[in-house]
């Protein structure tokens, strides 16, 4: 069995790992959202792409979801005395080199997809892991703050401002001139089924569809979708930030309603949302919560079991 799954960053990464232990013989491709790339310090880092990295291959910091385990912050202290921006993006020096790796590698001319693969040749993920694309498209925002309206990177909106400021727009700067990464087209044609994980709707899923090409390979396959949204909240993060900037609201129907009949055949939501209705979907109303709300345990692999099953049967 092949499945492809769209990823973002923590959410897609817990489900992964949770699908991977569900289905431990089944390939499964994973393509991942480079939208929040961003480069500092000469470096290029890729945060969703490393966070289902580490994530998959037990490197990542399981408390705050992303970065490493037994993270130190010895150069961000010295760039710091230094007096070098930006102060507010957190990259801790195992962390470093990661990035160090990446940019050495893209300076010597390879694709972020083959140094994607290289790096993943340590940590063993267990999926294929691909970029969405090699070409730099970077998601960003246009704000209002007190340097006046004026476009940032998506990550000084999201990780300086906490999303405080509302996002007027949301743009994939370059999107129009990529192509989907080598491999990404042809996984999409040899699946069995395409889940979607709980990622942000807006800036992980809704970046790697807008890569020319890649929806429009999904509409035939059989697409199951988990509600990144319970209750007309979103489970952690702000990706209601995200929905309002783009003019939907924050509610399980809303999303499904954006993602759309044509793309999505099964949507998972929660039990306070099973009203959720649209033609040509199936709905299942379930427990969606990668975390137990009563005993704290990871139950992600139940939650891709019952995607899976899903996905399977309305692929008979
Ligand atoms: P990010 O990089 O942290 O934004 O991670 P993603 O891009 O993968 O998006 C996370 C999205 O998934 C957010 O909109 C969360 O509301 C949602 N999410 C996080 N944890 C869970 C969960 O346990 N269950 C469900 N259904 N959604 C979740
Ligand atoms: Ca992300």
């Amino acid at each position: 069995m092949h499945i492809v799954s769209l990823a973002g960053g923590i959410g897609g990464a817990r489900f992964l790992r949770g699908l991977r232990e569900t289905s431990p013989d089944a390939r499964i491709t994973v393509i991942g959202n480079t939208g929040d790339d961003i480069t500092l310090f000469g470096l290029r880092v890729c945060p969703d792409l490393d966070t289902v990295m580490y994530t998959l291959g037990g490197g990542i910091n399981e408390e705050q979801g992303w970065g490493r385990t037994k993270e130190t912050h010895v150069v961000k202290e010295e760039l710091a005395a230094y007096g070098v921006e930006p102060q507010w993006f957190g990259l801790g020096d195992r962390d470093f080199a990661t990035h160090i790796v990446r940019s050495q590698m893209l300076e010597a001319g390879f694709p972020l997809s083959q140094i994607t693969r290289a790096l993943c040749a340590r940590w063993q993920p267990g999926v294929e892991l691909l970029p969405m694309s090699d070409d730099r498209c970077e998601t960003h925002v246009v704000i209002t703050d007190e340097r006046g309206r004026r476009a940032v990177h998506f990550q000084e909106w999201w990780v300086r401002l906490r999303a405080s400021v509302p996002a007027e727009s949301i743009a994939l700067v370059g999107v129009d001139g990529a192509k989907p990464a080598p491999g990404v087209l042809e996984a999409i044609e040899e699946a069995d089924v395409v889940i979607l994980p709980p990622s942000n709707p807006v800036v992980s899923i809704g970046t790697i569809l807008q890569v020319p090409g890649i929806r429009e390979a999904l509409l035939p396959k059989t697409v199951v979708g988990v509600s990144p949204i319970i209750g007309g909240a979103p489970v952690r993060g702000m990706a209601d930030a995200c929905l309002t900037a783009i003019g939907v609201e924050t509610t399980a129907q809303a999303v499904l309603d954006l993602y759309g009949a044509e793309l999505i055949d099964g949507w998972l939501v929660a039990p306070e949302d099973s009203g959720v209705r649209l033609d040509g979907v199936r709905v299942v109303a379930r427990p969606i919560l990668m975390r137990d709300p009563e005993t704290g345990a990871d139950v992600a692999a139940d939650i891709a079991r019952g995607a899976l099953d899903l996905a399977l049967e309305l692929a008979r």
